[in-house]
Order: structure tokens, then sequence, then C-alpha cells
């Protein structure tokens, strides 16, 4: 942080506390353990591509990462394999229907993104390694390139996920059945629900947003964790499919590339410029944090960042 605040901090500062009051939403509950989160806890961080970092409230309140994992993770899969070979696991539409839906792409034989679940699982089977500690490594050392440190597990957040993720289960067997993942179903979730369940702030969320927007190389640490030819590809699939079902209203209002998480963690992308993330576990219908939609918008409204707004 800076000696002296300056105008953003002061922004912020005035944001988080106006915003603290907002009620409305719930912690999900479909995890046992994410229901125990307190709604209260609201933190906001911006990271700069200059490695300047801003924070209100919470900000170094730690919470699982969740279905904003998916992004990074996704990333790795095209790095890793190129652009054609991932498209025949996991397509790029968005869907309209919820993240955990039990259906596929039947015509193209592939979950419709890598956004939704079952996309998620198809991705996470792409992981680099020949077994199953070796993927694990793999996971830790991606994250670690984003983050610019090491991520722990929550592993009562991790047990409770793979105690219940039985619709999860589903997914994943039916797309054993039609080929779309060929590895033991059990092996590929249990790297997906730890891959969920790693630990983060927005502090170090924010540094990940930053990281992409940096044409993939972490501003703090000079680490390249995503090729600079795929940095596109992963911010086009956020900006249509990354906040659930209300990615269509998010893009319109907001316009911002960005993806959520059911512990109430936002992450967006001012591509070439900064990651902010926010964080406050009430959720919505939708399932993206209510304090989270709110400071999106006065952000993205106050600093003009409306990817298609005129300057
Ligand atoms: N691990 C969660 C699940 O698969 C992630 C959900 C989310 O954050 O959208 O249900």
């Amino acid at each position: 942080m800076r000696a002296t605040p300056g105008p953003i901090d002061r922004f912020l500062a005035d944001l988080h506390a106006r915003l603290s009051g907002l009620t409305g939403g719930a912690p999900a509950t479909y995890i046992p353990e994410l229901g125990k989160a307190d709604p209260a806890l609201f933190g906001i961080a911006v990271a700069m591509v200059d490695g300047t970092l801003y924070t209100a409230g919470d900000a170094a309140h730690r919470f699982t990462i969740q279905s904003i994992s998916k992004a990074f993770v996704y990333g790795h899969a095209l790095d890793r394999l190129g652009r054609e070979a991932v498209l025949r696991h996991v397509g790029v539409e968005p869907t309209g229907e919820s993240f955990n839906s039990i259906s596929l792409d039947e015509a193209h034989n592939r979950p419709f993104n890598p956004m939704v679940n079952a996309g998620a699982i198809a991705t996470a089977e792409l992981i680099e390694g020949d077994d199953p500690i070796a993927r694990q490594a793999a996971l830790a050392a991606l994250m670690e390139r984003y983050a610019g440190r090491r991520l722990d597990l929550d592993e009562t957040v991790y047990h409770s996920e793979k105690a219940t993720g039985h619709r999860n289960r589903a997914i994943a067997w039916m797309m054993l059945n039609s080929g779309m993942i060929k590895r033991a179903p059990e092996e590929v979730l249990d790297l997906y629900f730890r891959q969920c369940s790693l630990l983060v702030d927005a502090r170090d969320l924010a540094t990940m947003g930053a990281t992409i927007a940096n044409d993939g190389i972490n501003p703090r640490t000079g680490a390249r964790a995503l090729a600079r030819e795929h940095v596109p590809d992963v911010l086009t699939v956020m900006n249509m499919c990354g906040m659930y079902n209300y990615a269509g209203q998010w893009s319109y209002e907001i316009g911002l590339p960005a993806k959520s998480g059911v512990s109430g963690a936002i992450l967006l992308v001012i591509p070439g410029q900064a990651g902010i993330a926010i964080y406050s576990p009430p959720i919505d219908a939708n399932g993206n944090s209510v304090r989270g939609v709110a400071a999106a918008g006065e952000i993205a409204d106050a600093f003009g960042l409306h990817i298609f707004g005129t300057h």
C-alpha cells in the first residue's frame, strides 16, 4: 500500500462504507461449509498492471476460489493443448441454463462452455500430469503463477464438497458415458473439488485478474501464467459465460469480462489495465454476490469501464 491514500483509495473506502449497509441475498448453503460464512464480510481489491494494489475492507480475509478457478484452468488447457484440441472437449457457447445443469451440447458431443460445471470438470481432466499427484502439483503451480504465492487448500470445504457433490458426480458419470471424459470420474472430480477449494483473498484474486489483464504475466513477480495468444480466449469466455444466468445483463450493464463464484467473490478484468476482486458472501438468486454486483456497477460507471462504452 502507498503511504498516503490517493483518490482511488478514497473512492474505494467510500464505496465500501456505503455498500456495507446493503443487505439481501444469503451465503450459499448447498456446499454446507460455505453456509457458515459471515454475511457481513466485504472486501475489495484492485490490482493494476504496474503492480500497484488498492484495497478496502476485508481484502485480507481468505475464502475458497470456487468457480473463479474455472477461468484459470481453462487457460491452462489452452496453453497445454491449443485451441483446436480444447474445442473438442468443451465449447464456447453460453447456455442460459444453471451452472450445475446436467446437460451437454449433444450436437457437438461436448459441454457448452468451460464456465459451467460440466465444462469445468471436462477442463479439469486436461490439467497436465501423468498421475493424480502430478496433476495436483501442476494445478498448484499454475495458481501460484497467477497469485504470486502458493495457495493453501481449505480442507474443510474440500471435504464438504467431496461429501455432498453428487450433482457434479452425475455430470461426470454422464460425460464418461458419452466419452467426453476418459479417466475415472471420482479422480477427475477430486481434482475439480480441490481447484474449487483453494484459498485466496481479494488481493490474490485481483492480482490473478491483473495477470490476465497484463497479457498473461503476473505484474508483481514477472511470471508468465497464460500465453499471450490465449488471453483473448479466456476473456471472451468470461465475458459471455462468467456470471451464471446474469451473464447477458452483466455484459449489458457493466461490460467487463468477469467470473463469479458461489463463495461470494467476483473477479473482473479490465484488459490491459487491472484486475478487480470483490468478496462478500451473500449471493443473489443467480448465484452472484449482492454487494459484488453493486460495487462492480459503481466502479464501472465511475471510471467509464464498459468495454463497448464510448470514450
Ligand atoms: N465447486 C462448486 C461446484 O461445483 C463451484 C460452484 C461455483 O462457484 O459456481 O458446485
